[in-house]
């Protein structure tokens, strides 16, 4: 479960306070697999490092399964990514002079994980590249480097994956590929998925599709049941005059699922 209550965040520029995402309110379930569209801009990337707790929010809250993130300190951050969080990025941040294999297992060995060699192995397996292990990323097609990536993700088995644009650098057939190896690892190991795209196609997809637009939450639509195709009546539209009041008050306790 992800809930954010009130998360803002401003920055200075020069002398300017700039204020890039206004008081945003947001309960994710556990599993959901969550959409993110919005114009470049409009505080898509800075949503995705606040909950990955790559940075800290000017006000309000953030809660991952029940823990304020908003409140740890940066080595209890990093344990809590280590064991929660998965991160992919538009630009597959590989590292060049390590095999697909090693950039799968050396994080493991680092975090000191059991049977690394074995699970990393299962991984490569498991994104479709068993017998691309021993090339490095410069050897591999970009989709086949973000496939990598996505193992390496996965490699602590996060119950959050947070993807920033994984299909922007792919050409569409890629990019389809990366995107289903995306929900398929959602859908079979239950883990929530927050995916930023401009690819409307691929949006809607997903369980849920929330719009940002300079800051705001200016959408926030749910599919009505798993598979029926149907959207609208459960989602909500967001009017700019409403953007003060709460989309959603947590209750007490409600983070404890
Ligand atoms: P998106 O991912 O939707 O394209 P971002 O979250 O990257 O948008 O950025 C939202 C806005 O905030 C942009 O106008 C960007 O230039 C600005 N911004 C992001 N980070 C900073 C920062 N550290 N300092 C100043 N402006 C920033
Ligand atoms: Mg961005």
């Amino acid at each position: 479960m992800i809930l954010l209550n009130n998360v803002s965040k401003t920055v200075t520029s020069g002398s300017e306070k700039l204020t890039i995402l206004h008081a945003v309110y947001l309960t994710i379930t556990r599993g959901q697999f969550v959409a993110v569209v919005g114009p470049s801009g409009s505080g898509k990337s800075t949503l995705l490092s606040l909950v990955a707790g790559l940075d800290y929010p000017t006000t309000g809250d953030i809660r991952l399964d029940g823990e304020y993130i908003t409140e740890m300190k940066e080595d209890e951050l990093a344990r809590l990514r280590g064991a929660k969080v998965g991160f992919i990025f538009q630009s597959f941040h590989l590292i060049p002079s390590l095999t697909a294999y090693e950039n799968i297992l050396v994080p493991m060995e680092i975090a000191g994980a059991p049977k690394a060699r074995e699970r990393a192995q299962v991984l490569l397996e498991e994104v479709g590249l068993r017998e691309r292990g021993h090339h490095y990323p410069s050897q591999l097609s970009g989709g086949e480097q973000q496939r990598v990536a996505i193992a390496r993700a996965f490699s602590n088995a996060p119950t959050i994956l947070l993807a920033d644009e994984p299909t922007g650098n792919l050409d569409s057939k890629n990019g389809a590929h990366v995107f289903e190896l995306l929900v398929k690892l959602n859908r079979e190991h239950g883990t929530t998925l927050l995916l930023v795209t401009h690819d409307h196609a691929l949006a809607n997809q997903a369980d849920r599709v929330i719009s940002l637009n300079e800051g705001r939450i200016v959408e926030d639509r749910e599919r009505q049941g798993m598979g029926s195709g149907e959207w609208g009546m459960g989602g909500k539209e967001v009017s700019s005059s409403t953007t003060d009041s709460p989309l959603h008050t947590p209750r007490p306790g409600e983070e404890t699922t």
